[in-house]
């Protein structure tokens, strides 16, 4: 599966509460989660504040390998962070062997939103280039020209059908919404046209005058828009002044002076453009350009931030002033949205009985206040999200052979609740106690059962009631004990963070596992890694996440986590990388799942048992 985690979340009004939301979705693993994506409904939880639902925006990674589609999502108000993802995600894909995704059947792109997630999904499915897909946006501005009355227009396409290929335009702080379509014919031919479609971007990319990367990942047509690039530029400096408030920075500069010009104004300023301008405008200090000589830098940023002049007149306005206090509240809130104040804009008989517009604003993000300041993400948190699932990738390239190492090693076993399953598990811890009856043993199959629950929860269900005297209560009997010791005590946390208590019998421990309702066995030495901290204990959920896990930490350059591979053993980290390698002999061995002989000896009893590494 992709990693679902809870995180805290805050609304607007500061209030908190937890939702399950993603840091990584892999769409082989979950293809469910693809549809959610398309329906809209991705990420969605009730609002906080008020009626319906809201989105949660958040950086997470988006993967499926059988599309070759690889996206690093952004908060849509993170757009002007595009160029360090497109950086890291690049970066990240050297992480992918060529075996599992050729990279020329490879789409990789920094997706900023869920509706620009969504609308690349579309855009892909329909094979639409989708630098062609952005440049239509241009073209229904140049034919819609009222659209661009509002600031903050968003173009998205919204539906392709066999006749149709439609867009949708709203507005971040208005209620108009306005669906604009071409007949798809008329849309096939002109992508027909691409090689001279791709001279004309080309161009337009020119005729702004604006400096673009030559291949980039985030393909939006907001992109080479001259607002995103000022932005980006006073963003920069933003981050450079926050890192050291005496840099120096050339404010008669060519890109500078351009920047001035082309930033947007007042209420056209997202909020955290506006943050930008307020630490620019605070290193600015009494600095004059050459240009404007008798006038301060900051008296151009705050016309810039206020979108007019600053001739007096505006009595209540004191800049100087209210950005001191703006500061002290921008300080206070730890949060993840737009702004520090909401807005939200009343339409009286919209829907009936006068009721709120609850604008796209609504939307909410996680408390990143553990996050360094400006960062969309940790990247060392990133790291982690893609490993994994190049390790899911890679154990089903190696199913078998990975399975059975799996096997060996780890002790791994999984069964789930049928008869058979809940046998073959009694079994490995001994068997049904002496001189019990097959209704008995009936009784005890579903005692196990109940304190399996039916799936899909991370804690235990209540436990069975048993009577006083039924063999399902004889002292030592494993089965009875390892349902009991899964979770220590009720409303302790999720079971695999709990498995120092797990019943266990020579070097196997025996545990439940609530979210795939299945029993399971691993040994003490899979323990032993998740005790010195060498894995996550998310390793301990199931034979694939240990894998996944095991494979993160053995590939992991950050030097967060590079410190862990040390605690691995020797010969293992090197077979996990073997696996990432593109080996073109291993075909048939591999189907017979046979990697002592080729890989050498690295099970138990040839290679030291990590506990004895440990204790040294
Ligand atoms: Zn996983």
């Amino acid at each position: 599966m992709g990693v679902m985690r809870g995180y805290t979340l805050r609304d607007k009004r500061g209030r908190a509460f937890e939702a399950n939301v993603a840091d990584c979705v892999n769409i082989d693993r979950t293809p469910k989660v693809r549809e959610q994506i398309l329906e809209g409904e991705f990420h969605r939880v009730p609002n906080p504040s008020g009626d319906g639902r809201v989105s949660v925006e958040k950086t997470f990674f988006y993967a499926d390998f059988s599309r070759g589609q690889f996206f690093l999502v952004l908060p849509r108000w993170d757009r002007l962070r595009w160029q360090a993802a497109s950086h890291d995600l690049r970066a990240m894909m050297a992480h992918f062997p060529e075996f599992l995704v050729p990279s020329m059947k490879r789409k990789v792109r920094v997706v900023c939103g869920l509706a620009e997630l969504r609308e690349k999904l579309l855009v892909f499915d329909a094979e639409f280039d989708d630098r062609l897909v952005e440049m239509l946006k241009s073209l229904i501005q140049f034919e819609h020209p009222f659209l661009l009355q509002h600031p903050r227009l968003n173009i998205e396409l919204d539906r392709v059908t066999a006749d149709s290929v439609e867009f949708v335009a709203t507005y971040d702080h208005r209620p108009e919404r306005y669906r604009i379509g071409y007949p798809r014919r008329l849309i096939d031919d002109l992508f027909a046209y691409r090689g001279y479609l791709e001279e004309s971007l080309q161009e337009m990319g020119k005729a702004l005058d604006v400096p673009d990367e030559p291949d980039p990942l985030w393909i939006n047509h907001r992109r080479t828009a001259p607002h995103t690039w000022a932005l980006v530029q006073l963003d920069r400096y933003a981050r450079e002044i926050e890192r050291n408030p005496r840099v120096v920075i050339d404010i008669d500069s060519n890109q500078f002076e351009k920047m001035l010009q082309l930033l947007p104004r007042g209420s056209e300023l997202s909020p955290g453009a506006k943050k930008d301008l307020l630490i620019l405008r605070g290193w600015s200090g009494t600095q004059e350009r050459k240009k404007n000589p008798g006038e301060f830098l900051k008296e151009e940023l705050w016309e810039i931030y206020f979108g007019k002049e600053l001739k007096g007149g505006q009595a209540i306005l004191k800049p100087d002033a209210v950005e001191r206090l703006w500061k002290v509240l921008d300080g206070l809130n730890g949060g993840d949205f737009e702004g520090n104040s909401y807005i939200d804009q009343i339409h009286l008989g919209l829907t009936g009985n006068g009721s709120f517009y609850k604008p796209s604003t609504d939307d909410i993000g996680i408390d990143r206040s553990a996050l360094a300041k400006g960062q969309s993400y940790d990247p060392s948190w990133f790291e982690q999200v893609v490993l994994h699932e190049v390790g899911h990738g890679v154990h089903a390239r190696h199913q078998k052979e990975v399975d059975k190492m799996l096997e060996q090693d780890f002790g791994w076993a999984r069964y789930g609740t049928s008869q058979d399953g809940i046998d073959k598990w009694i079994k490995k811890m001994g068997g049904y106690p002496g001189g019990t009856t097959g209704q008995q043993q009936q009784q005890i199959r579903s005692y196990i059962r109940q304190s399996v629950g039916n799936g899909k929860k991370w804690r235990a269900p209540a436990r069975p009631q048993v009577p006083r005297d039924h063999p399902w209560h004889t002292e030592d009997f494993g089965p009875r004990l390892a349902c009991e010791r899964t979770v220590q005590g009720r409303g302790a946390s999720r079971w695999y963070d709990c498995s120092a208590g797990w019943y266990g019998q020579g070097s196997l421990r025996f545990f439940v596992n609530y979210y795939y309702g299945e029993l399971m066995i691993v040994n003490e030495d899979a323990l032993a890694y998740v005790k010195s901290r060498a894995l996550d204990t998310y390793a301990l959920m199931a034979p694939p996440e240990f894998f996944a896990e095991l494979y993160m930490t053995v590939h992991a350059t950050h030097r967060k986590l590079a410190e862990r591979v040390r605690k691995l053993d020797r010969d293992l980290v090197q077979y996990v990388r073997s696996l990432g390698e593109e080996r073109e002999d291993r075909g048939g061995q591999e189907a017979n799942g046979d990697r002592r002989r080729r890989m050498g000896p690295i099970t138990r009893e040839k290679r030291k048992p990590p506990k004895a590494r440990h204790r040294g």
